[in-house]
């Protein structure tokens, strides 16, 4: 086997989506909606899967009719398989052999292989709960310390990976955070791959903010999306990168030289998507108003539910997920799985087995020299029917 192989072999999903399926859970593990996604979408794909011959067969490489902002012309623009082939491709494209990456913890765990795969070295920085009065309640309260972020910015550091909203524990970065990642990119001459695949999902007035459309970093910037996310279909897998001339160019080198394109019917859904969204742009009637509106109310009923029953959540001001601390939770779990395993994978895998309900351990989305410190936490994914989250509530309420 090829070096790149070595080191990245485990799979969080792999491993818990077996997990929960093998003990039929109630599952608010893997993020993704147990809702069909709204029709426009799914007869958008219905009149291409039985329009044209054309629509099955290959598809331009780069363009489609894909419309995500028209502020932005099409050559700027990379579909791709998902958000993560569009990471995938940044990473190959632009890094190189023992190039540093920065990427700020808890993140989305594929960076990190990722990174590797592609010769990179990730240097970890974790944002830190500011604690006031004792309890950390919402995800703004997780923060970057300036100076320790300065601190990991060298000659070889060559781009630094965001996510917001975040993946696990919902942040959504403020202007004034961005403009500090902003400020060291353009003094540092770093790229900044922004993973924004929950753009749409903020929560209690937060604001999602592009760091590409701050000054100096159009040039600098790949932002990275996800029609999956978008329009509650992750299973078509289409996704896109924006960026400038310069370093699009050098993703499509790759996109040309691996999948080449990505399911034609699937891209004329969500290019249609779009072109509906951008009409009902700021009505009531626009989907990008309906789901977070809809994952608003879910998210308060988890939180409710998981207090009550002693959990103590994150409230999360964007995305499909809440973490919540377990810490004081008086259960033993310990017992059950191997004891050199993290806590939170202990207790999770406890609760998959003999409770019946999924969740994801937090310190998967750290590196190994942090995670000790964040092994007290578990991910629920809020983005479900309300009766899969009853049903959540009913296993909680039994044994807490
Ligand atoms: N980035 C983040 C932060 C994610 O949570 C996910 C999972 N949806 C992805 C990227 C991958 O997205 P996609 O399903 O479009 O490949
Ligand atoms: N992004 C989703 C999550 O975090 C799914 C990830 C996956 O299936 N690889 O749960």
């Amino acid at each position: 086997n090829a070096n790149r192989t070595v080191g990245v072999e485990k799979n969080l999903w792999v491993e818990f989506t077996q997990l929960a399926a093998a003990y039929n859970t109630v599952n608010l593990g893997q993020g993704f909606p147990d809702f069909s996604p709204p029709k426009f979408v799914t007869e958008a794909f219905c009149n291409a899967v039985s329009g044209g011959a054309l629509m099955h067969q290959y598809t331009r490489g780069f363009v489609s009719g894909f419309i995500c902002q028209r502020a932005v012309p099409i050559s700027n623009i990379l579909v791709t398989v998902g958000a993560y082939q569009a990471l995938f491709s940044a990473f190959q494209a632009l890094i190189d052999e023992g190039d540093e990456v920065i990427i700020i913890e808890p993140f989305f765990d594929c960076y990190q292989p990722m990174v590797m795969m592609a010769g990179g070295k990730p240097v970890y920085i974790p944002l830190r709960p500011v604690i006031e009065g004792g309890a950390v309640r919402s995800s703004g309260d997780w923060v970057l310390c300036p100076d320790e972020l300065a601190s990991k910015f060298t000659p070889r550091t060559k781009a630094i990976v965001i996510n917001t909203p975040n993946n696990p524990i919902g942040k959504v970065y403020k202007t004034e955070e961005l403009q500090m990642i902003a400020d060291l990119c353009v003094k540092h001459d770093v790229l900044c791959i922004s993973d924004e695949v929950y753009e749409w999902l903020t929560y209690d007035g937060a604001k999602h903010v592009k760091i590409a459309s701050l000054p100096g970093m159009w040039e600098r910037t790949i932002t990275i999306g996800s029609g999956g996310k978008t329009f509650s279909a992750t299973g078509w897998k289409v996704g896109w990168a924006i960026s400038s001339g310069h370093i699009i160019k050098h993703m499509k080198t790759i996109h040309q030289n691996t999948v080449y394109h990505c399911a034609t019917p699937a891209q004329e859904a969500v290019a249609q998507g779009f072109e509906r969204e951008h009409e009902l742009f700021g009505t009531p009637e626009s989907y990008f108003q309906q789901l977070p509106a809809m994952l608003h109310r879910k998210r308060d009923k988890l939180a409710s539910l998981l207090e009550s029953v002693g959990l103590t959540p994150i409230m999360p001001e964007g995305g499909y997920f809440m973490t919540a601390d377990f810490s004081s939770l008086k259960v033993d779990y310990k017992d059950q799985s191997s004891s050199d395993e993290p806590n939170d994978f202990r207790f999770v895998k406890w609760l998959i087995k003999t409770k019946g309900l999924a969740t994801i351990p937090v310190s998967a989305f750290y590196s190994p020299e942090h995670s000790k410190d964040f092994e007290k936490y578990i991910r629920f994914c809020f983005v479900k029917e309300d009766s899969t989250l009853d049903a959540a509530a009913d296993i909680l309420r039994k044994w807490s």
